[in-house]
């Protein structure tokens, strides 16, 4: 799950991270409002800034300097409510609804600082480089030699020398060097107790007075361990979310939306993937991963037929069920009900085995729907790209 710069920046602070002051509004008065407070305090420079669940902002005019408070106001107009096309958003863009007026730091230096998993060596690793503000990924394609990584046993946890490793790295000297060696354990124990999968902070800076802050903040937290953390679930953004994705959510359904132009509905992860495979292998582009989990009843099968309906590039459904736990019967029942609830508007090819596999055939058959079935997954594989072509 994905959460908002500002809320990330929450996150942080709770762990006594260093990050830049700064008040979320929803309109544009809040937003005036949220400059005066800060003003208050001496803040006299300020950023305005769009909340979306996407990087890139300050590059498609979503992040504004602002350097006097009369600035605020029409920057915050400028920003609320538009459609903040960035290279993460794709071109359609995010519309705006939130805002974050930070208090603006002078800069005398950008750096790139992050944490995630590291699947393939069973740890986490923490990344840095005196590029900051760029994407990283620019880096690492450009100058590899300018990331630091730093690998942490999450058994054994950030060793002292391992933040020092990254502080010096970066060059910081003298009180910077302490106060950047304590960000970076900071960060990580932050990412460690939030079950965060990514904390990014893109830029870190070194202020002209000589403070180490996050003027930037990305965090993504692992879905399977929200349940550990119901106040971070409660950071939901179901609107930045692709709203089929959500749909999905609802009705236990694993949906992925991929380009592609077959719709598959399938019973078990590995199936699915197994699926897509022979689709692809049979000339086709799944449009969809969709795993509708182990107990595929009727209302599930009918959310599922309707999710993948409502992607208009699916120009063939196919249904991949194998029966373990789940009768190929209910399943079978569940898509003659669907099928006669939903206008089925592009070709249907169904392979149904094991448990009960025959009498769900035959249900099929006798609805007299325009079904197409198939025994063996290969076969299914290749009626589904034929139908496309057809
Ligand atoms: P992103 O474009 O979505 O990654 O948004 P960022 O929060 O990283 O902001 C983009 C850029 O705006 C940063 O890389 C900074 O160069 C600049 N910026 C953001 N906050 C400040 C600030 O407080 N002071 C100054 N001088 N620049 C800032
Ligand atoms: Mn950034």
């Amino acid at each position: 799950m994905k959460v908002h710069e500002y809320q990330a920046k929450e996150i942080l602070a709770q762990h006594g991270v260093a990050v830049q002051r700064g008040i979320v509004a929803d309109t544009v008065d809040e937003a005036v409002e949220a400059a005066e407070t800060m003003a208050a305090d001496g803040v006299t420079q300020f950023v305005v800034k769009a909340q979306i669940h996407a990087g890139g902002r300050g590059k498609g005019g979503g992040v504004k300097f602002t350097p006097s408070i009369d600035g605020v106001r029409p920057n915050a107009e400028k920003i609320l409510g538009m459609q903040l096309v960035t290279p993460q958003t794709g071109p359609e863009g995010q519309l705006v609804k939130k805002i974050l007026v930070t208090a603006a730091e002078d800069i005398a230096h950008e750096y790139y600082l992050g944490v995630t998993l590291d699947r393939g060596k069973g740890m986490d690793v923490i990344m840095a480089s005196t590029e900051g503000g760029v994407e990283i990924e620019e880096v690492a394609e450009a100058t590899p030699e300018k990331i630091i990584k730093v690998w942490v046993d999450p058994a054994v946890g950030l060793r002292p020398y391992q933040a020092n490793e990254i502080a010096f790295g970066l060059g910081f000297e003298g009180q910077a060097l302490k106060e950047a060696r304590g960000f970076v354990s900071k960060l990580y124990n932050a990412y460690r107790a939030s079950d965060a999968t990514t904390a990014e902070i893109n830029p870190l800076v070194l202020t002209d007075d000589g403070r180490v802050v996050a003027l930037d903040a990305k965090i993504d937290l692992d879905d399977n361990a929200l349940f550990r953390h119901p106040e971070l679930a409660d950071m939901r953004d179901e609107a930045e979310e692709d709203p089929l994705e959500v749909e999905a959510g609802k009705h236990n359904l694993n949906y992925i939306k991929l380009d592609g132009n077959v719709g598959c509905m399938v019973n078990g992860a590995g199936l699915a993937m197994g699926t897509m495979d022979l689709i692809k292998l049979a000339g086709g582009e799944p449009a969809n991963f969709l795993d509708v989990g182990g107990t595929a009843s009727a209302e599930t099968v009918e959310a599922g037929f309707r999710i993948i309906l409502s992607d208009p590039n699916v120009k063939a459904l196919l249904v991949n069920v194998f029966g373990g736990i789940v009768r190929c019967d209910r399943v079978a029942a569940g898509i003659v009900e669907a099928a006669s609830k939903i206008d089925l508007t592009v070709p249907l090819i169904v392979r149904l085995q094991g448990t009960n596999a025959e009498e769900g055939m035959a249900i099929l058959k006798e609805s007299g729907l325009p079904i197409e079935s198939a025994i063996r997954l290969q076969e299914a594989a290749e009626k589904v790209t034929a139908a496309l072509n057809a």
